[in-house]
């Protein structure tokens, strides 16, 4: 096959950040065409319904923030805002052992929100959480570029260097950093996890939520209607294998089938190392591509387990941080989707930054995540286990190692009429749906800027508030107090 395609605007990848491009671009006259290698849309949230049972299964379970501003605003022209389930008020529920921590933002301004569920924490002495108040000043106190400097350092050497209690890192930093970040404390860029971290007490409230069934059926099949009644395409099980063009251009894409695309913008709605797959030899050696093998995948095992009967009426939980855990994060939809009250339980859980479990078999993972959970739940194991699925994911998202942060590429790579989205360009936010989507708006704010129409489709994100907010605001001019002494020894972070 050797005919060729013609579209104003080439997009490659059908997942949030490629499918909010086009639905962006939905009314701007021009013609877009979605090329997907996989036979669904949604990428890495993707869902699918189990044979077996007849129930939605995502590639792994994910939670919404209410401030995911651009996501949200994808999901209110796709009419579909409403299938959210948010908790309110309770940000997480921990589990050490049997017993429970509930972490609630307290009726109180940012920074102090967390403080009453902090107290309440037997494990955490008062000593503990006062040695935290230093690195929270420091980290509300921070701009971008002070974050840029901290990308050189692993958090850990800053928080020791900061004076925070080893039994206060376990407790908080290290869950913080392989839950949200996705990578261990030691192995995490400290501006990656402060930018995140003056975020969480930066703002006075905000609601954790999931999706009601499967988490592509929040977007992949209206998305693709909404493209289409504008006369937009979408390809699926269609491979790009490289960009048309030369050095300076991109001019379209080729196909695995041998068709060829020849567009106007092509924008990479893509992941790092799917980029570098289709990029051109001579882009390779430029400042972007060349970066394109820092950004390390953090593989994941989602793991489904439908049991015979009720387990809890919780929705979702997770295990304090401890290395030789398996899982992190444990979900049971049959306490979130609608109408599911009745059900047995059906729970889920992610295995993050999971190269424990690259030698074990699917049955080994089911086993060792039923043990965890029987020790929350001991109903577990005496529970049948009526069906299991293991997913194993080879990149959730890329993990922010130190370095990582400041390659985050914008939008524009360098060849002319070449775009990139995907969570991992330059957003300033955590790899994340929201991240992709905000890369999405912007990646069509780019285009319709070149055609000379400049349009405002992302939603900035909102800066902090309350008395973290004021503390900003009235001393963001004055340098940061102290940057560690051992970072400013080694040089690491040059002023
Ligand atoms: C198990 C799991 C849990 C997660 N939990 C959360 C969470 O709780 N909250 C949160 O906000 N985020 C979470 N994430 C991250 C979130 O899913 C991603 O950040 C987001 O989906 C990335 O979207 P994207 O469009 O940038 O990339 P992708 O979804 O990866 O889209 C890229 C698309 O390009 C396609 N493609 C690749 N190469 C080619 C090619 N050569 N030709 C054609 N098509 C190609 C791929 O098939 C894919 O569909 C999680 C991810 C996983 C996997």
């Amino acid at each position: 096959m050797t005919d060729t395609i013609r579209t104003d605007v080439a997009i490659v990848g059908g997942g949030l950040a490629g499918l909010t491009a086009a639905v962006a671009l939905r009314d701007s006259g021009l013609s877009t065409l979605v090329v997907e290698e996989d036979s669904i849309l949604g990428g890495r949230a993707r869902s699918w319904i189990d044979e077996k049972t007849g129930d939605p299964v995502h590639i792994g379970p994910h939670i919404f923030l209410s401030e995911y501003p651009n996501m949200r605003k994808l999901l209110g022209l796709l009419g579909t805002e409403d299938r959210l389930v948010w908790q309110r008020g309770r940000f997480i529920f921990m589990v050490d052992g049997r017993s429970e921590i509930e972490f609630r933002m307290a009726r109180l301004p940012a920074p102090f929100q967390f403080i009453p569920s902090l107290l309440a924490d037997p494990a955490i002495r008062h000593r503990d959480l006062a040695s935290n108040v230093p690195v929270s000043l420091f980290a509300l106190r921070l701009t971008e570029h002070d974050i840029e400097r901290l990308d050189n350092v692993n958090a850990s050497a800053v928080l020791r260097s900061l004076g925070v209690t080893e039994r206060f890192i376990q407790r908080f930093w290290a869950f913080t950093s392989m839950a949200i970040m996705n990578v261990p404390l030691e192995l995490c860029s400290a501006g990656a996890l402060f930018r995140f971290y003056r975020r969480l007490i930066g703002h006075t409230r905000y609601d954790v939520g999931f999706p009601d069934g499967g988490l592509g059926d929040l977007f992949a099949p209206q998305a693709k209607a909404l493209i289409e009644r504008s006369g937009g395409r979408i390809m699926l099980g269609a491979r790009v294998v490289t960009f048309t063009g030369d050095a300076t251009r991109a001019t379209g894409l080729e196909l695995a089938d041998g068709r060829r695309v020849e567009a106007r913008f092509c924008i990479a709605a893509l992941p790092p190392s799917a980029l570098r797959r289709i990029a051109r030899p001579e882009w390779l050696p430029g400042p972007v591509f060349r970066d394109l093998v820092r950004f390390q995948p953090c593989p994941y095992v989602s793991t489904y387990l439908w049991f015979d009967r009720k387990l809890t009426r919780r929705q979702f939980w997770a295990r304090v941080h401890d290395p030789n855990d398996l899982n992190c994060d444990f979900y049971d939809l049959s306490n979130i989707n609608r109408g599911w009250e009745s059900r047995p339980s059906l729970i889920t859980t992610n295995c993050i930054f999971c190269e424990r479990a690259a030698g074990m078999s699917d049955e080994q993972i089911v086993q060792g995540t039923v043990r965890e959970l029987s020790e929350y739940l001991p109903e577990a194991a005496r529970a049948k286990l009526v069906h299991w699925v293991v997913n194993r994911i080879p990149m959730a998202i890329h993990c922010p190692f130190p370095g990582t942060e400041q390659r985050r590429p914008t939008l524009r790579p360098g060849p002319k009429n070449l775009l990139l989205a995907g969570d991992w360009i330059r957003t300033r936010l955590p790899s994340s749906m929201e991240s992709a989507c905000m890369a999405g708006w912007q990646a069509a704010e780019a285009v319709l800027a070149d055609l000379g129409r400049p349009a405002s489709l992302a939603v900035p994100h909102k800066d902090i508030d309350g008395v973290a907010g004021l503390l900003y605001r009235t001393t963001r001019w004055a340098p940061v107090p102290h940057l560690p002494g051992w970072v400013r020894a080694t040089g690491r972070i040059a002023a």
